[in-house]
């Protein structure tokens, strides 16, 4: 897996370093239908396995906001959006 976020730390002096991302995305296979939505709008972040299914090329290759544009463009909602500093889910909306 490659799918480590960066996380944004302090180091001893107060300086903060560059997060990439706090969202985490997973695609639920049952639920592709491969309509390839996600991809076209984060293409970093899915892309399609051999056999058309949704699956994560990485967690950091798309920004937060473009991760839950893809997770929300998806039609029968199979990808899952996390958010890792709270743990709560962003996508889709409970
Ligand atoms: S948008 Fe949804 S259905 Fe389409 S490929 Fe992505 S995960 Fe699968």
């Amino acid at each position: 897996m490659q799918d480590q976020q960066s996380q944004s730390k302090t180091d001893d002096k107060g300086n903060s370093t560059h997060q990439v991302g706090k969202y985490k995305v997973e695609v639920i296979r049952d639920k592709c239908i491969s309509a390839a939505s996600c991809v076209a709008i984060a293409g970093n972040t899915f892309k399609l396995d051999e056999e058309g299914i949704a699956v994560i090329l990485s967690q950091n290759g798309d920004d937060d906001q473009t991760k839950l544009l893809g997770a929300q463009s998806c039609p029968t909602a199979a990808i899952v959006v996390t958010d890792t500093q709270t743990g709560a889910q962003v996508w889709p909306q409970e």
